[in-house]
């Protein structure tokens, strides 16, 4: 085997530019960046003007040794089918003819000429985006691919590379130079996806991901936009807002974010959430707000704590916000279900409490497993089957008839329903064990323990 040889058989079937030459033996030979640095070569174009040049001496060798026509015939296929300038030149000093048309590249059609073009276009349409790392990537016609494969196979080779891989790595080179970004192939801010076949760009800009806990202050807002049963259309009931809640902590939320990022939309990630007219208190409740296609990502993280506590004015306040990754979002939703809560709430009983009542319900729920049912109130839009859960630790003041709890238990532990008993649905219940009628008057989940 000789790869003077094979680059030459292929030439003498096929017209390819250097860097389609220089692919066929991409893993041959380790070129360094900054060889041909000053001509903007790739290692490919590198690899291949080195095997035309070669080529070229060696014919023009062998017509000087004697073998005239078998000299100038291999001269005539790099100086046509190889385009190359060298033989070309060296042809015209011998006073031979060639045809001199240009002919495009068999292998790429002519399309690794523009990477740079495409690259600036790339570039232009990245503009309104801040971004630290991009993903080039392109879309090669089928003709191409199958022209490629075909000449793998007819000239068994072993070392090449695929054009599309080329055409994202030097492509990508370029965006980098120009842009002092950095390519990203696992995890980039944007992507670029060049059509070669027409030459149009599209690009993707991916989510920006930000942490934090929320604390809600106030009752009566649900985490969670919330359309009216006009679907948002507006109508009588909702005032002509399509909400049936005015506001969410969601909406508190996520539009100083929005103007911050100046983003096209941001999804609320909540880990569980509380009540509507529950308040979430303490350390507050870890959310991830999903930031969709963002101009600006380069946030001081600081100033939008206080933007969203500027914004929701006493409703909500935001802490620990900090940047994260995608596959967090599944993580604090599937970890909610299983942290432990601590929740205070205040109860209305329809007898008055004695210190008796408080020791028996201290002793029958520290550390008491309860069982129960999925509630009627949930039950259109949950499950119905018995959940088992564990009350871990309670302790409770009386004022009468009114009783206030601080409950610490496995999350997913209806509260409410640990109160009135549901009906039987929930046992032990406070209701049970008092034998009489309790009511949830207020509650306030203090903790979400995830660590
Ligand atoms: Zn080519
Ligand atoms: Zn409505």
């Amino acid at each position: 085997m000789n790869v003077l040889n094979i680059a030459l058989q292929m030439l003498s079937s096929h017209s390819l530019c250097d860097s389609c030459l220089g692919r066929q033996f991409a893993l041959l030979g380790n070129i360094p960046e900054n060889v041909f640095k000053s001509k903007n070569l790739s290692p490919n174009a590198c690899r291949g003007f080195s095997l035309k040049m070669t080529l070229t001496l060696q014919d023009h060798l062998t017509y000087d040794l004697g073998s005239k026509d078998e000299g100038i015939k291999s001269l005539k296929i790099l100086a046509e089918n190889g385009n190359f300038e060298p033989a070309r030149e060296t042809l015209t000093m011998l006073g031979k003819n060639f045809d001199q048309t240009s002919r495009i590249c068999y292998l790429c059609d002519g399309k690794i000429e523009l990477n740079s073009e495409h690259a600036e276009k790339a570039i232009a349409s990245l503009t309104s985006y801040e971004f630290e790392t991009f993903l080039c990537g392109s879309v090669i016609p089928i003709h191409l691919k199958e022209r490629e494969d075909e000449l793998r196979s007819k000239f068994n080779i072993k070392w090449g590379e695929a054009l599309k891989s080329e055409i994202n790595r030097e492509t990508g080179k370029m965006i980098a130079k120009i842009t002092g970004k950095q390519a990203d192939l696992a995890n980039p801010d944007v992507a670029t996806i060049i059509d070669i076949e027409s030459g149009q760009i599209s690009t993707s800009i991916n989510p920006l991901f930000i942490y934090g806990r929320y604390r809600k202050l106030i009752r009566g807002i649900p985490q969670s936009k919330w359309p009216c049963k006009c679907e948002g259309i507006g109508c009588s009931v909702c005032n002509w807002t399509g909400k049936k809640y005015a506001i969410s902590v969601e909406e508190l939320i996520t539009t100083p974010i929005l103007e911050l990022t100046d983003a096209k939309d941001a999804k609320f990630h909540g880990s569980g959430r509380e009540d509507i007219d529950a308040r979430m208190l303490g350390k507050g409740r870890p959310f991830i707000v999903e930031i969709k296609e963002p101009k600006r990502r380069k946030l001081n993280l600081m100033d939008l704590e206080n933007r969203i506590r500027d914004y929701a004015n006493g409703k909500v306040e935001v802490t620990q916000l900090k940047f994260t990754k995608k596959d967090m979002v599944r993580k604090i939703k599937a970890i909610s279900q299983h942290a432990e809560k601590i929740y205070k709430c205040s109860i209305r009983v329809d007898r008055d409490i004695s210190l008796e009542d408080v020791e028996k319900i201290k002793k029958e729920l520290t550390n008491a497993t309860i069982q129960q049912r999925t509630p009627l109130r949930v039950s259109h839009r949950r499950v119905d089957k018995i959940r088992m859960k564990k009350i871990h630790d309670i302790d409770a003041k009386i004022d009468g008839n009114l009783m206030e709890l601080v409950i610490r238990c496995d999350g997913g532990l209806y509260i409410k329903e640990l109160i009135s008993g549901d009906g039987g649905r929930t046992t032990p219940s406070i209701s049970e064990l008092l034998s009489a009628s309790a009511e949830c008057l207020e509650l306030d989940v203090l903790e979400v323990q995830l660590d």
